[in-house]
């Protein structure tokens, strides 16, 4: 077997793709997860984790970091090895800058990334005051005015985070109910951080660094400027489907991979797991459907047990 001639190649280093490599490389395959950043994936966006059994509360970079030194002892991780494209089939020939890696099966769990608002200003303004991540970017808007947009878990974790390093935040989200978690809006409003609520973002204003954002009020059109040093926009996620999409995987009409109960995609020998492939996006949902597809890739190269039982 040639260095690079794989049982199972995983690519996307988040929990599910972690976990997946830990129940692969546990079952005897030689398995690789090639990562197109950092290992860690959303979760280390994460400011506070308190969901995750076992940890009350727990930074999102110190769990990856976990996942991460588990993950290693069973399978080689690659970092910063972005997939070109995917070719052939068992083999499938993996395509990265560094070059090519062979793997009889696939495991996708590419996740999904940050939708953005679209609007006048978002783009060039995007790393002068804008920012997808409180965790990576908070600390530089310390004791300073930040705006939070968005009505869902992150949206209201950013908030709590920013609130706690000082920061002086304005939630502002589209309507008057918040879709995050209950825990996390009781948190809000007991921490008195400042709600706009029933408004949408229609501009970031700034030349060189973000001054301020306007808005209206969709109930009764009002338009208004906020002057803030900072914005952090947390609406919901897309999926990151490039991969699939060139292997004619079969995908929903939001673009999220089907699966099976065995996290089998469309094309034989290729598995998917985590928020790539939709439904409850949560850590312990892509570990465990990581868990799956990793099982699953063992039995699929455990021929002839796959197509008895299939
Ligand atoms: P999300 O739950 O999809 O919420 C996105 C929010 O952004 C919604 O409130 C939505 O408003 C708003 N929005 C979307 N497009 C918008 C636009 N163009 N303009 C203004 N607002 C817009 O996304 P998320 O908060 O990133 O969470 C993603 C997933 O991760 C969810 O499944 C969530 O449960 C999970 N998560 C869980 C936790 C936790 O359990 N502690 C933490 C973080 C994330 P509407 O409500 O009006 O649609």
């Amino acid at each position: 077997m040639s260095d690079d001639m794989f049982d199972l190649a995983i690519i996307g280093a988040g929990p599910a793709g972690f976990a997946a490599g830990i129940y692969a490389g546990r079952s005897g395959l030689r398995t690789v997860i090639l990562e197109k950043q950092m290992a860690g994936g959303q979760v280390v966006i994460s400011p506070l984790i308190e969901n995750w059994p076992g940890e009350k509360e727990i930074s999102g970079p110190d769990l990856s970091m976990k996942f991460r030194e588990h993950a290693r002892r069973y399978v080689e991780i690659r970092e910063f090895s972005e997939v070109v494209s995917v070719t052939g089939k068992k083999p499938f020939i993996i395509t990265t800058p560094e070059g090519e890696v062979k793997a009889k099966a696939l495991i996708i769990a590419t996740g999904a990334e940050h939708r953005k608002l679209g609007v006048p200003g978002e783009e060039a303004l995007g790393g002068r005051g804008i920012s997808y991540c409180a965790t990576c970017d908070g600390f530089f808007f310390k004791g300073k005015d930040v705006m939070v947009i968005g009505g869902g878990s992150t949206a209201l974790l950013y908030a709590i985070y920013l609130h706690n390093i000082d920061c002086n935040v304005k939630l502002v989200h589209r309507r008057d109910e918040f879709r995050g978690e209950k825990a996390l809006q009781d948190q809000v409003r007991s921490l008195k951080i400042e709600l706009v609520l029933n408004t949408k973002v229609e501009e970031f204003i700034g030349d060189e660094q973000l001054e301020g954002v306007r808005l209206r009020n969709v109930k009764n059109g009002e338009v208004s400027e906020m002057k803030v040093n900072g914005a952090f926009v947390a609406v919901g996620e897309i999926p990151m489907n490039e991969i699939a999409r060139s292997l004619g995987i079969k995908l929903d009409s939001e673009g999220y991979i089907k699966v099976d109960r065995r996290m089998s995609t469309s094309v034989p020998g290729v598995f998917a797991a985590g928020d790539i492939t939709g439904g409850l996006k949560q850590i312990i949902v892509a570990a465990g459907e990581g868990a799956i597809a990793g099982t699953s890739a063992f039995e699929y190269l455990m021929e002839p047990y796959w197509t008895e039982n299939h």
